[in-house]
């Protein structure tokens, strides 16, 4: 089995604030499951669940014919599922294939030297502050605009088996989100596997 051939990557979604989390999870999967985005847990500790009936109204599939599979089956296909990531103390960074450089938020340039960057933060999360090549600006990683390509949370929702831009979350299903972070708004991005 080569890595080309299964995993192709995810969408995710996570608050905008990278520090934000849902104030009560179960009402958060409630609200997903009312909604029809996710189903049933796939494992008792509620980290891993089924798509639900509406998956295909709240989020919209580029392309003519999304060969897109819900449920696990013989074939040992991959099949898009739901995989929670969090709440963590600090904000956790997720990249893939698919990352491309980051912006300072103060001059705008794109920071090529991004990957040294990640790796300072790595080794001390919790007070590392990066200094912008560029301009000097001093900005935490973790508020990167990463363009969609990669991202920071400490509380993560993973859409699994989902290609880069493959797949944009609708307005209903961020408006929803949103009600479980104080109104704090969600946005997302994508991960392609190495
Ligand atoms: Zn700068």
């Amino acid at each position: 089995m080569t890595a080309t051939t299964l995993h192709t990557g995810r969408l995710v979604l996570t608050p905008e604030d990278p520090y934000q989390i849902p104030k009560n999870q179960s009402s958060l999967f409630q609200h997903l499951q009312k909604i029809g985005f996710i189903a049933e847990g796939l494992e008792t500790e509620g980290k891993k669940f089924l798509l639900g009936e509406r998956f295909l109204q709240l989020v919209s599939f580029m392309g003519c014919s999304p060969n897109i599979q819900l449920e696990p089956n013989s074939a040992g296909k991959p099949f898009c599922h739901l995989i929670v990531s969090g709440p963590d103390p600090l904000p956790q960074f997720l990249k893939g294939r698919n990352t491309t450089p980051p912006r300072c938020e103060q001059c705008k340039k794109r920071l090529p030297d991004w990957q040294t960057t990640i790796q300072a933060w790595k080794e001390d999360p919790r007070h590392f502050i990066a200094t912008c090549s560029h301009c000097n600006h001093r900005q935490n990683p973790a508020s990167y605009n990463w363009r969609q390509s990669a991202g920071s949370g400490r509380f993560m929702l993973l859409v699994e088996n989902i290609f880069p831009q493959e797949a944009i979350p609708s307005t209903e299903l961020l408006k929803v989100l949103q009600t479980t972070t104080r109104n704090k708004s969600w946005h997302y991005f994508y991960v392609q596997d190495d």
